[in-house]
Order: C-alpha cells, then sequence, then structure tokens
C-alpha cells in the first residue's frame, strides 16, 4: 500500500517508505490462502474417528486381561483404590497401544495453578547394553513422575531449593495421544503433588471434592430408600467462547500478542449493535477450522457438540456434551488446546481472554453442573414419580443454601484480572451472586417458604407426594441469560466462570460447597426421621421451610444487569464484589478454610497457598499490562501522532507563507491530544513505578492511569490520518476474516 504523500514537507519518512507492519497485516489477511489439506470427512465418519487416540476402555477392555481390567474399572467407576499391582501389566499394554500409534514419548500432563497445561516428556527407548534400545515403560513410571516443579507457582509451599514435586496417575481420566507431524506422544492426565503430599494443581482438589460430595450425597438418597453403590460423581458440561482474529492483526498488535487483549483501539463504527452475529452464518474459513477443530476433539475422546457464533463479531462458542467432573475438566483442558493448535492452521488466532475488545461482549466459560450416578441417574432432574420429586426438592435446596453460605468463595474462584472486564459489565453476569430458579421452581419455593402449597402453576401436573408441596413439570420454568447461577431443567449453570479459566477452581467449590449442605440437610433428616420412614415427608418439608426462609434472598428471577437489581441486592444484604481484589480475600475467611478442611478437599496451607499464587498473578498481569501500554503509547501511538501534527503544522506554515489562511481546529486537537498521551504515560510510569506489588493499588492506581493513556490514544486513533495509524484497528481485526 501506498503511503499519502502530503504537504510541501512531504516525504516518504512519514510512513518509513514502506508499507507499515499494520497496513502489511491487512494485505496478508485479504490474500489469506488455504493450505491445510481438507479433513477425510467421507471415508472416515466422525463415528470411525471418536476416540481413536484415547486409551479408553473400549481400548482396555480388549487389551487387558479380564481381572485386571475389572479392578480397573472397580477404581474408574466406583472410585475404589488402585491396586498397584495392576499398573505394570497397564502399562505394558498402554505402551504397546501408544507405540502403533507412533509414539516415542510419554509425558505425565499435569495441571499447575497457571490454570494452564504442563508436560514434561520422555522417551520410550532405554539402551540395552549391547549398543540396542529397547522400548520401556514400567508400572512405576506409569504411575509416578518426578518432574522439576520448582518453577510453578505453589504460594509459598515450597522453596526452590526444595523443588521435589511428584505427578501420580489419574486413573480415571482418560490417556490419549497427541500428534505432531513428526511423532506422536502419550499422555497421561496426572495429579501433581509435593513431596510432603501438598496438592499443587488443579486436579487433586477435584477429586477429593468429588469424593466429598459422593459421600453426603449418598446420605440423602439413603434417606429416600436409594441405598445403592454406585459413585455419585458431580457432571459438568463447559461451554467455552472464544474469538478469533487474523494471525496477520495478532502479530501487529503487540498488547494482543503479549497480553491476549488489547489495551488500546477504538471503537468500531459498526460493533454487535445490529445483534446480526449471534447464530449468524459461521464464514467458511471459520467453520473449516470449527470442523477440524471437533474431529481432532472427537479423536481425542472428547464428545464435542455444539458450535454457533455468539454475539460479538469474530466471536464463537463450543460445547461438548458433559462429562464427569474430572474428565470435564482435564477435556476442557484439551479443547483450549486444540482450538489455539488448529486456528494457527487456518491463519488465525484463537483468544480465550475474558475481554478481548472493549465495548464488545467478553467471553465466558458457563459451566453447566449437576451430579448423578449410574443407579440413579441425574439427582438434579426433577423427575416424574413423587418420590424422586421430593428427592430433588432437598438436592435444589441444598444447592441454594450453597450459594447463599458461600456467595464470596463463589465469586473469589471466578476471580481474576481478566475477568473482572467483564463481571459486571453489561453483558455478564453482574458480580453479585444470585440464583434463579425459573417462575415455577421459584413458585415452588415460594410457597414452601410459608410452610405449605395450596395452589400450583398451570403447567404442573407431576405429584410431588408431599401433601403440601405443589406438583412440578418436568421442564420447570424459562430460561435468564443475566443469571450467574441459573437452573436450566435439569442442572445448575454457572455463568460467572471466565473463558481462559480451567474449570477446576469453580467445580471444586462447587462439589464441596454442595456437599456441606448435603451434609446439613442429611444430619438435620436423619435426626428428624430416627429409622421411622413415615416421617421423612414431614420433616423434609420442615427442612425445606427452614432453608427457605434463611437463604431464599439469594433466589432471584429478574434482569441480573439492571441497575434496580444491584440496589435491591445491596437492601438484601448479597455479597458485591466488584473487582478481584475484593473478591480474594474470601478465600481466606474462616468458614471457608473450615468448609475445605472439613471435606478434606484443601488443607489451610494449600488453601493460603492458591489465595497467595492467585494476588501474585493479578499483580503480575497487570504489571504486564502497564508496562505494555508504555511501551506501546511511547514507540508506536506517539511516534504516529507527531508525525501527523508534524504534517498539520508544515501544511499549516506553507499556506500561510503562500497568503492562505489554515484553521488550526485539527492541529490544537491533535496538539492537545499528543500532550494527553504524554502526560498519562508520564502517570502511568509513576503509579508503576514500585513494580505492582500490591493488589489495591493495581487494581485503584494502575489500572485507572492505564485506562488515562488509553483514552487519549483511542480519541487520536479517531483524527489521526489512517496511513500513519500503526495498530490494527477494531474494524480489521473483527471484521476481515
Ligand atoms: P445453552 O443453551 O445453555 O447454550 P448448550 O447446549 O450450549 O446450552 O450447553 C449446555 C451444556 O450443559 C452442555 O455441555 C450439556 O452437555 C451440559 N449438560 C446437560 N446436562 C448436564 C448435566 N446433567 N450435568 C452437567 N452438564 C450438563
Ligand atoms: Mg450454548
Amino acid at each position: 500500500m501506498n503511503s499519502t504523500k502530503s504537504g510541501a514537507n512531504s516525504s516518504s519518512s512519514y510512513t518509513g517508505g514502506t508499507s507499515s507492519p499494520r497496513q502489511s497485516a491487512i494485505a496478508a489477511a485479504l490474500g489469506f490462502n488455504q493450505s491445510a489439506p481438507p479433513i477425510e470427512f467421507m471415508t472416515k465418519t466422525p463415528e470411525t474417528v471418536f476416540g481413536e487416540n484415547t486409551f479408553s476402555k473400549s481400548v482396555m477392555k480388549k487389551r487387558l486381561p479380564k481381572a485386571i481390567y475389572k479392578s480397573l474399572m472397580q477404581t474408574i467407576e466406583a472410585g475404589e483404590k488402585l491396586d498397584p499391582t495392576v499398573a505394570d501389566v497397564v502399562a505394558s499394554a498402554m505402551k504397546d497401544w501408544a507405540i502403533e500409534k507412533g509414539a516415542t514419548h510419554y509425558t505425565h500432563v499435569f495441571y499447575p495453578l497457571t490454570g494452564g497445561t504442563a508436560e514434561k516428556h520422555d522417551s520410550f527407548m532405554a539402551p540395552t547394553g549391547d549398543g540396542g534400545t529397547l522400548a520401556e515403560f514400567s508400572g512405576k513410571e506409569l504411575c509416578q513422575g518426578e518432574p522439576d516443579g520448582s518453577s510453578f507457582p505453589t504460594g509459598g509451599i515450597r522453596q526452590t531449593h526444595e523443588a521435589r514435586g511428584y505427578t501420580i496417575w489419574d486413573v480415571t481420566s482418560p490417556s490419549y495421544i497427541l500428534e505432531n507431524p513428526n511423532g506422536t506422544t502419550l499422555c497421561i492426565p496426572t495429579a501433581f503433588v509435593s513431596w510432603t503430599g501438598e496438592a499443587l494443581d488443579k486436579k487433586t482438589p477435584v477429586l477429593r471434592s468429588m469424593k466429598a460430595l459422593d459421600a453426603q450425597a449418598h446420605r440423602i438418597t439413603k434417606l429416600f430408600g436409594h441405598d445403592t453403590k454406585a459413585f455419585v460423581a458431580s457432571t459438568a458440561g463447559p461451554e467455552q467462547e472464544y474469538f478469533l482474529v487474523d494471525k496477520n492483526f495478532y502479530y501487529a498488535r503487540p498488547d494482543l500478542l503479549t497480553a491476549g487483549r488489547t489495551l488500546f483501539g477504538a471503537a468500531a463504527p459498526k460493533g454487535q449493535e445490529f445483534d446480526d452475529h449471534y447464530f449468524g452464518a459461521i464464514p467458511d474459513r471459520v467453520l473449516s477450522f470449527m470442523f477440524e477443530v471437533e474431529r481432532e476433539l472427537f479423536r481425542l475422546g472428547v464428545p464435542i457438540k455444539t458450535r454457533h457464533n455468539e454475539v460479538a463479531p469474530g466471536q464463537y462458542e463450543v460445547a461438548p456434551i458433559f462429562e464427569t467432573a474430572n474428565v470435564a475438566t482435564d477435556h476442557q483442558q484439551l479443547i483450549m488446546l486444540v482450538l489455539k493448535k488448529v486456528a494457527k492452521k487456518y491463519g488465525m488466532e484463537c483468544l480465550t481472554h475474558e475481554k478481548p475488545f472493549a465495548g464488545l461482549n467478553g467471553s465466558g466459560k458457563h459451566v453447566n453442573w449437576s451430579l448423578g450416578s449410574s443407579e440413579l441417574g441425574n439427582l438434579l432432574d426433577p423427575g416424574d414419580t413423587p418420590h424422586e420429586n421430593a428427592q430433588f426438592l432437598v438436592f435444589c435446596a441444598a444447592v441454594i443454601r450453597a450459594v447463599y453460605k458461600h456467595q464470596g468463595l463463589l465469586r473469589a474462584v471466578v476471580a481474576s484480572a481478566g475477568n473482572d472486564h467483564r463481571l459486571g459489565a453489561n453483558e455478564a453476569p453482574p458480580a453479585i451472586l444470585s440464583v434463579f430458579l425459573g417462575s415455577q421452581l421459584a413458585d415452588v419455593f415460594e410457597q414452601i417458604k410459608t410452610g405449605g402449597a395450596s395452589s400450583s402453576m398451570p403447567r404442573g401436573t407431576l405429584e410431588v407426594g408431599v401433601d403440601t408441596l405443589p406438583p412440578l413439570a418436568k421442564d420447570a420454568g424459562d430460561r435468564n441469560r443475566t443469571s450467574p447461577f441459573a437452573f436450566t431443567g435439569n442442572r445448575f449453570e454457572f455463568r460467572a466462570v471466565g473463558s481462559n479459566f480451567s474449570i477446576a477452581g469453580p467445580l471444586v467449590a462447587m462439589n464441596t460447597i454442595v456437599a456441606e449442605s448435603l451434609d446439613y440437610c442429611a444430619t438435620k433428616l436423619e435426626a428428624a426421621v430416627a429409622g421411622d420412614a413415615s416421617k421423612l415427608h414431614g420433616s423434609v418439608q420442615k427442612l425445606l421451610t427452614e432453608i427457605i426462609n434463611e437463604c431464599g434472598s439469594i433466589i432471584f428471577n429478574g434482569n441480573g444487569y439492571s441497575e434496580e437489581w444491584h440496589a435491591e441486592a445491596a437492601t438484601r444484604g448479597l455479597l458485591n464484589n466488584k473487582t478481584t481484589p475484593e473478591a480474594l480475600p474470601a478465600l481466606m475467611a474462616p468458614e471457608v478454610k473450615e468448609l475445605f478442611s472439613k471435606y478434606q478437599v484443601l488443607s489451610e496451607r494449600e488453601l493460603e497457598s492458591r489465595y497467595e499464587t492467585y494476588v501474585e498473578q493479578y499483580c503480575m498481569t497487570v504489571r504486564v499490562e502497564a508496562n505494555l501500554t508504555k511501551k506501546i503509547a511511547r514507540t508506536m501511538i506517539f511516534p504516529a501522532a507527531i508525525r501527523y501534527q508534524r504534517e498539520l503544522a508544515a501544511t499549516c506554515t506553507n499556506l500561510q507563507a503562500l497568503g492562505y489562511e489554515f484553521d488550526t481546529k485539527t492541529l490544537d486537537k491533535v496538539t492537545g491530544l499528543v500532550k494527553e498521551l504524554q502526560d498519562s504515560i508520564t502517570d502511568l510510569a509513576e503509579a508503576s513505578a514500585d513494580g505492582c506489588e500490591e493488589m489495591v493499588k493495581c487494581c485503584e492506581v494502575v489500572l485507572p492511569a492505564m485506562l488515562r493513556v488509553r483514552e487519549a490514544s483511542d480519541k487520536l486513533e479517531a483524527i489521526v490520518a489512517d496511513d500513519l495509524w500503526p495498530l490494527p484497528t477494531y474494524q480489521e481485526m473483527l471484521f476481515i476474516k
């Protein structure tokens, strides 16, 4: 592209004589040519590829001796202790399978507190002593690894010189093969703990919290006459939102590249106001990408189900069918990994940051959550027999109570620098936790509150079997998009989770607080019933009334985005922790420490280490963003602004010399903004001079200072000559693909 030459002093030096990185990016994005070979969708159908790269139950069944397979299933399905003697046999079968799939290496995959996925690869090959090598993989190597984990965040659990950490095979999450054009790797999901046995990862507490939930859920179902052995697992179906941008724009934007979000950028003339993107036709390049993502995930045994355009231009969503919480968590990490990997093949970058673009919807991860077992099914399904409805209401009330009692914790587990830009803005659920039940269920609980129900809403036709409870329909009510915690027919949907989060933290919190609530309910009911089953229904009625009277203020069925709700929530006494520095300290509250210790999910030390880590991550994020803001403002925006200023000044001088008048309004404005930019950069430098080590200061001083630099820059973007502007614009990033 040519630079515009203007003014008597015109010279190519304004743009350096060649096109700017931005102009080259536009040209490259427009010239995109698909080079990834098409997938063989006719010859290899989805059902033939599903799970082909996973060491799944069916593979194990085929390859393991019957007794070994049975013993392993007892561990996977019934949560029984792993018999160490099976490990050698499984390892050998796994190795043979992996080598047939081209694997030369194996890795213990683990999930450190960064929220990411970590791996260290080892070769199967061992020298035989006679100059040859042999592929080896023992039970011990399968079960335990010892990565040097000293560089992972531990929040003070270990000193760097005490680096010993272990990875331990998680039998319940299937191993899989990751492919690279030059070879494949066997990946084994593991837990990561310190030498002293403390959890250093996201997986360990998920497994512990599932165990706690199972134990308490069993007490309730037993009261209702279901004395079963099957493990009651929490289930999760995470919906992942993300943006796609052409890689040329991504690499021309140091902020996107390093911070994952734009720190500068004026709004595009057209944004999302026409609502023409949501569920719109998916562009071909994006659709090709989605097909490949889904296929890759299918091969890894991740049951992807849904895809669609999201609200903002350039924004999309993918969702799998739900699985048990632990497997869903690992698979969700794989989803993010595959999204990012495949996007590159299509010349794009996948952004999972919560708010890549100001003024447009951010991205969340809606975590659908429930609990159930192979024998009892979904325990949050209203069901269609009277018996089950009463049991359902106890589970449902337990969740309501849990959210009410632990609002602060639920807010804390979705707190991050990225998610702060989203929660509370006019699109995401508010930072205030509340529960949406839908009109029918809300009505049921409303009636329970007053001690008895005499009427029911017209759609209800199912008998509840508790005299005073009204009938209940299966699809219990409408949907509400503004609620952070919504009942959606047979599960709850936690919508405040950020798109870049591991879902482990939110799941650990939900499992544990509901375990505690179920414990509370079971203890009360067991005492009231005292072995006399005829007392059950009366006791249930009493308990439900009690819970709803104590915790009912958490129920809200209106518009969570509205100002009125914020005011009403305050009068109800609900928490409204708007930012991470306000939200995170809830992790250190005595009742939260007690909760996690009591159910053996996280010890006090483990919880503290998490708190420390998240505080540090928040501060580091702000520090990096402040540094980027200064650098981009000084080295990209400022030079562009003064080039334009010089052009205007030269024109003015030349015209005046010729006796013409020149209206200096634009020059005045640019000059004013250049000063504003310079001053704000100086302020930011001062605000961040101490290295951004304190959460509150980051939030209250550094972030606002960054915003002022952005404001000056965005105003300049609206006025500076387009050919001089260095950063790809919102319009280009969002609409060219
Ligand atoms: P929405 O209409 O809310 O966008 P989606 O179809 O995109 O719904 O996603 C709903 C998610 O909820 C899916 O991942 C689905 O598998 C999951 N889900 C359904 N039932 C359960 C359940 N019992 N436990 C957990 N997740 C569930
Ligand atoms: Mg969806």
